[in-house]
């Protein structure tokens, strides 16, 4: 599980960009997390990846406390939270293969679970053909299909998507949410920060509504329906 209590972010300039969250999400859980442009959707993910610090307030993952975790226990959190990005950020210099292998490697898995292991991966997100191929061969959604794989070959508990169908058309996008709900459906957490309100709510999952760094709807098989 995660849970915010009391959580707030002051940024450095005065702005208030979280106030007082609250919030608890299960393990298994798929959660949206909507708002308009500003409103704070970013920073929660930040501070869940620990790429900022609260100003106050706690976050607990699975009941430890990862407040104020220290630079060597970030491992730890990088192991169980997988991170999807609006713009892929794939190594353009590997293969698909290799961009997948490379999640692998760097926390030391053993080259006999790589090889066995990317391939499963890769079947699961539908591009086996694509192995060989580089980022730059692939369509939008080909290439977010590779980042979803790379981020959940280690199998994290968490995954956190970030805008995850921005660039990409419509029919494309859907493709995107059937494979986050199949990872989904294996277990996996997902936290989804996104701005595609057809896409929330088709889902019928748990929305959880920011404006202006408050929480003012949190509500399952929820709907985003109006700019808040
Ligand atoms: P969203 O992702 O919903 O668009 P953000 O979390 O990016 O919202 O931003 C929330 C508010 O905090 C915005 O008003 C934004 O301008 C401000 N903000 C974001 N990052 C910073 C920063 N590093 N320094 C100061 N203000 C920031
Ligand atoms: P997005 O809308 O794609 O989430 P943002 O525009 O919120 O991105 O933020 C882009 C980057 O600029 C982030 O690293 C954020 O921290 C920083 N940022 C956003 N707003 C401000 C601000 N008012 N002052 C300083 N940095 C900001």
């Amino acid at each position: 599980m995660i849970e915010m209590i009391d959580i707030s972010k002051e940024y450095k300039n005065g702005h208030k960009a979280l106030k007082n969250i609250n919030i608890y999400i299960e393990k298994g859980e798929f959660v949206f997390i909507v708002g308009a442009s500003g409103a704070g959707k970013s920073t929660f993910i930040k501070l869940l990846l620990k790429e900022e610090n609260p100003t106050a307030g706690k976050i607990l993952l699975d009941d430890r406390d990862i407040t104020y975790l220290r630079q060597r226990e970030i491992p730890y959190l990088r192991r169980n939270i997988g991170v999807v990005f609006q713009d892929f950020r794939l190594l353009p210099n590997k293969t698909v293969y290799e961009n997948i292998a490379f999640a692998m490697e760097i926390i030391e898995e053993h080259p006999k679970n790589i090889s066995k292991q990317v391939p499963m991966i890769l079947s699961m997100v539908g591009l086996s053909e694509r192995a060989n191929n580089y980022p730059d061969q692939l369509s939008g959604g080909e290439q977010q299909r590779v980042a979803l794989a790379r981020a959940i070959v280690n199998k994290p508990k968490f995954l956190i998507c970030d805008e995850p169908t921005g660039n990409l058309d419509p029919k494309t996008a859907q493709g995107i949410m059937d494979v986050l709900y199949k990872i989904n459906y294996s277990g996996t957490t997902i936290i989804m920060a996104t701005h595609a309100k057809e896409i929330v709510n088709e889902a019928k999952k748990r929305v959880v509504i920011l404006s202006n760094g408050e929480i003012v709807s949190d509500q399952q098989k929820g709907v985003y329906d109006h700019e808040n």
